[in-house]
C-alpha cells in the first residue's frame, strides 16, 4: 500500500480529499493543543504579574513608616501592625 497523497481520497472513507479531511483535522487538533499550551502560559504569566503587582503595592508608597509611633501607617493614616 502506498502513502496517501494530500489530493487522494481520504482513507477514512469520507469521500473527501485527504488534505480536506483527516489531515486538516489532525492539524486542527495539534494547533488546539498548542493554543492550550500557549493559553496556559499566558494565564500563568498574567497571574504571576498580578501577584507581583499586588505584592509591590502592599509594600509600596501606600505605607509610610512612622518613627514617632514605631509602626507603619497606610494611605488612610491607619496604623499597620
Ligand atoms: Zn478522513
Ligand atoms: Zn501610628
Amino acid at each position: 500500500m502506498t502513502k496517501t497523497g494530500r489530493n487522494d481520497l481520504c482513507p477514512c472513507g469520507s469521500g473527501r480529499k485527504f488534505k480536506k479531511c483527516c489531515e486538516a483535522r489532525e492539524r486542527g487538533t495539534r494547533s488546539r493543543v498548542m493554543m492550550l499550551v500557549v493559553g496556559g502560559a499566558v494565564v500563568a504569566a498574567i497571574l504571576v504579574g498580578i501577584a507581583s503587582f499586588t505584592g509591590e503595592r502592599a509594600t509600596g508608597p501606600s505605607r509610610a513608616w512612622s518613627t514617632e509611633h514605631g509602626h507603619y501607617h497606610d494611605a488612610n493614616g491607619m496604623a499597620v501592625p
